[in-house]
């Protein structure tokens, strides 16, 4: 049993001034602090304090993690091109504010050191190895390692093996692990959910049944919302088999709509297809319920946006939350010398798929758990509320500088 150091706060009160989309109260959830986050997380953010970040891992990765006007964000901070943003994040007297060219945009919290991350298994393997709080969301890459690393198939954005060679993780966590990880990230954190991915292994079922398993043990432990991610099985029973083990989200990541782009940076799931993901989710809709099956779609890999808007809006039509995010170039990735896609780019893309989830009925909020009920990748669930009755979303007027 790990040692819970004590603590003079109250259990629970943890990392989280604010959540996007759900306690927006008060807060300025609106086209302005959508456009600042796009902008953040396009050029990035220069920080004069310490700050957590999140570095490698699956998926896209390298992000700082902070509380923007009482929102969620990551946005990239270590970079080489964060160094020409003009942002900047800088300690005030009480606080911390953004910054560009002297004028104070928005005010900012750091995300603290997680507490828990001061504990450590019985047998001697600290929490912080086992999973991590991303804001409010306890994440872990269950298996970390992926058939397809280290070979031609390997996802060009995907950092998963970085993380395990510099010994930032352990290579597998078992379901007992991270039901204990997850005791002590809700009690002392205040996690709300917790997102489980893996590397894909090589089985029929790509590691879902696996992945399924920690998640049961997490929500078990905790009564916690889990979304688990996964890539198409190849039976797709097996999608039923994890419903069937009480999670209640699913991530199956298309990552682009684009073919010719897949191809090139994820040959692995071109071969998959995109059709064969299609076919994926419209079983883990019937599965999961409309809104709860989600798909990274990541901008700034030379896709044709017509391809992604398209793509977006028949994933949409279904009952899927496309999750669009920026492109977060990965340090010992096959694209860490790329640039995040402009901002400008990005928030096109967002006014062309919110309205359309939003005139669906789907949106952040009715996301139970993982990346699309956090959003803090991406600023699209900040325009969810900045649509009219018709589905237009009013964005500001865009410079094509
Ligand atoms: S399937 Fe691709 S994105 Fe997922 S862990 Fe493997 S290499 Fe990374």
């Amino acid at each position: 049993m790990a040692e819970i150091p004590a603590r003079s706060s109250q259990p629970g009160s943890g990392n989280r001034p604010g959540v996007n989309g759900s306690a927006g109260a008060g807060l300025r959830a609106d086209a302005g602090l959508a456009h600042l986050i796009t902008e953040l997380q396009g050029h990035g953010l220069r920080v004069e304090v310490p700050l957590e970040s999140r570095q490698g891992g699956a998926g896209p990765a390298d992000a700082g993690m902070l509380w923007i006007d009482g929102f969620a964000a990551t946005v990239p901070t270590s970079a080489e091109y964060v160094r020409n943003s003009p942002y900047v994040l800088r300690a005030e007297d009480e606080g911390w504010g953004v910054y560009r060219e002297g004028e104070r945009l928005a005010s900012a919290e750091p995300f603290q050191r997680p507490r828990f991350y001061d504990l450590s298994t019985a047998d001697g393997i600290p929490y912080w190895q086992i999973a991590l709080l991303h804001l409010d969301s306890l994440a872990s890459t269950v298996i970390q390692t992926c058939a397809y690393w280290g070979n031609a198939d390997q996802c060009a954005f995907c950092g998963i093996g970085v993380t395990l060679a510099n010994g930032r993780t352990i290579a597998k966590k078992t379901p007992q692990m991270l039901a204990e990880v997850a005791v002590a990230a809700k009690e002392l954190d205040g996690a709300v959910d917790a997102t489980l991915t893996t590397g894909t292994t090589a089985t029929p079922d790509k590691g879902a049944l696996y992945v399924a398993r920690c998640g049961q043990a997490v929500h078990e432990a905790t009564g916690l919302p889990v979304e688990v991610q996964f890539e198409p099985p190849a039976d797709l029973a097996v999608i039923d088999r994890v419903r069937d083990m009480g999670v209640q989200s699913v991530g199956i990541h298309v990552e682009t709509f684009d073919p010719q782009v897949l191809a090139r940076i994820a040959p692995a799931k071109a071969r998959t297809g995109i059709d064969g993901y299609f076919r994926a989710w419209e079983r883990a809709v019937a599965a999961f319920g409309e809104g709860q099956v989600s798909t990274y779609v990541i901008l700034g890999m030379g896709e044709d946006p017509e391809l992604t808007v398209a793509g977006c809006r028949r994933a949409i039509d279904m009952g899927v939350y496309p999750f669009v995010v920026p492109l977060r170039p990965t340090v010992g990735s096959l694209m860490e010398d790329l640039m995040a896609p402009s901002p400008e780019y990005c928030e096109t893309i967002y006014r062309r798929v919110v309205p359309y989830l939003t005139a669906r009925g789907l949106g952040a909020h009715g996301v139970a758990a993982g990346c699309a009920r956090c959003q803090a990748c991406s600023a699209m669930s900040l325009l969810e509320g900045s649509s009219d009755a018709d589905g237009r979303t009013y964005l500001p007027l865009l410079s094509n500088r």
